[in-house]
């Protein structure tokens, strides 16, 4: 396993530190943070270095670079305490490419370079969570068009994105999960933003499809295919909330160890004191085991061979170890961190809702379990 970077690898990492480095994106990230606001400006200076190009093939203009170097960005961004989580749809090509129609490919890479919101899945509803599969929003047939009707809610990004991935049920045969490439400015669809506890750059909302009027045209990959589409496009989306979970302790972990050589209690650092040492010690196992873990899963990403029990295990492990780090952080830096405004309060209420978005911590484990049980079958 190599997860040495080339010159062309380097040369991009590089190009976003200098970006991190060239003004105070800090002040910028509260601000929008406190707005609850897109950072649009900033998601366009880094798609301006080729961010949005990292995962997407050459023959559609993309880079190709892999996983390992999205993942290394991500660990750079993550390190200077940027809001990567509002970044998931960009590399997120690869859907797309995959399921959609040329002229819904057209749509989408449409938006490549802009820095802009282009679409997200909207899957969860009031009476399915967790159990995705018990969701109630139906598609009906009748003269010649299709008819949306349901429930979406805690749908990320949906007050601002032009489309949304809608997955429903056939009204006639409740067995048959469908997904439809939605434009949001259709008739019948409203939407109600939702306060949050953190991720507060990116929407959250409650969306309602009253009799959304679509055509044909409009259907998402394969009908009856949707539910297994979704499944599987899950794996990635929880690789790139561990990505930036671990780049978060990072920065924390960074900062509190920095703090602690200087800050002089009872005559000397406080990072002298056997307690602080202890917290130290359990925050750099799990900074490294997250970094092993995240490096080592991006690696078979890049061969085709990563596992759902992989994204699992890290859609597990890193919000709450990165918690934890977080938090310890917070300990070490005493009341500079808890009064006034400090970014570690903002990364520790957006990792408190990662545990939750994107499948529980629960989810995860029975999901990881089952994985690892599998691989054991005769
Ligand atoms: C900020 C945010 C953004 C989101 N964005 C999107 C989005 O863009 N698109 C989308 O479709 N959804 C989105 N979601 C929904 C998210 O995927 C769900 O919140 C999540 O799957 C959990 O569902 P729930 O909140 O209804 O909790 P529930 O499923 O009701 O679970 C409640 C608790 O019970 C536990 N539990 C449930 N079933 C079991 C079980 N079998 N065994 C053990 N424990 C169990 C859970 O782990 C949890 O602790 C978002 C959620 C949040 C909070």
């Amino acid at each position: 396993m190599d997860f040495a970077l080339n010159d062309e690898q380097e040369l991009l990492v590089q190009n976003i530190r200098e970006l991190m480095a060239s003004e105070n994106w800090e002040a910028y990230f509260a601000e929008c943070d406190e707005r609850h606001e897109y950072p649009e400006r900033w998601v366009k200076a880094i798609c301006e270095l080729g961010f949005d190009l990292i995962m997407l093939p050459a023959e559609h203009g993309g880079l190709d670079l892999g996983l390992v170097t999205l993942t290394a960005v991500y660990e750079e961004l993550g390190r200077w305490g940027a809001p990567t989580y509002v970044l998931y749809q960009l590399p997120c090509f690869d859907t797309i490419l995959r399921e959609g129609t040329p002229e819904q490919i057209e749509k989408i890479l449409a938006y490549v370079g802009t820095g802009k919101q282009i679409w997200n899945s909207a899957c969860t509803e009031p009476g399915a969570g967790s159990d995705v599969g018990s969701l109630q929003t139906t598609y009906t047939r009748r003269d010649g068009k299709v008819y949306l009707n349901g429930h979406k809610t805690f749908i990320t990004s949906s007050a601002k994105v032009p489309y949304l991935v809608v997955m429903t049920r056939d009204a006639s045969q409740p067995d048959v999960f469908t997904e439809w490439l939605v434009d949001m400015s259709l008739p019948g669809i409203k939407v109600e933003p939702l306060n949050k506890l953190g991720l507060r750059m990116d929407s959250c909302s409650e969306v309602y499809l009253d009799n959304v009027e679509l055509d044909e045209s409009d259907l998402f990959g394969t009908e009856g295919n949707g539910f297994n589409r979704g499944i599987n496009d899950f794996d990635f989306e929880r690789f790139l909330v561990a990505a930036c979970d671990y780049g978060w302790a990072l920065s924390a972990f960074e900062e509190a160890a920095r703090y602690a050589n200087i800050r002089v209690q009872f005559g000397k650092p406080i990072g002298r004191f056997q307690l602080n040492q202890f917290k130290f010690a359990n925050m750099a196992v799990k900074v490294n085991a997250m970094k092993n873990m995240l490096y080592e899963t991006a690696w078979s990403y890049d061969q085709g061979e990563m596992t759902s029990a992989q994204a699992a295990m890290l859609k597990f492990y890193c919000p709450k170890a990165a918690f934890e780090v977080v938090d310890d952080a917070i300990q070490i830096l005493g009341g500079v961190a808890v009064a006034g405004e400090h970014r570690l309060q903002r990364l520790w209420r957006d990792l408190r809702v990662e545990r939750i978005s994107g499948g529980t911590d629960e989810m995860m484990l029975l999901t990881l379990a089952k994985g690892v049980l599998r691989q054991y079958k005769d």
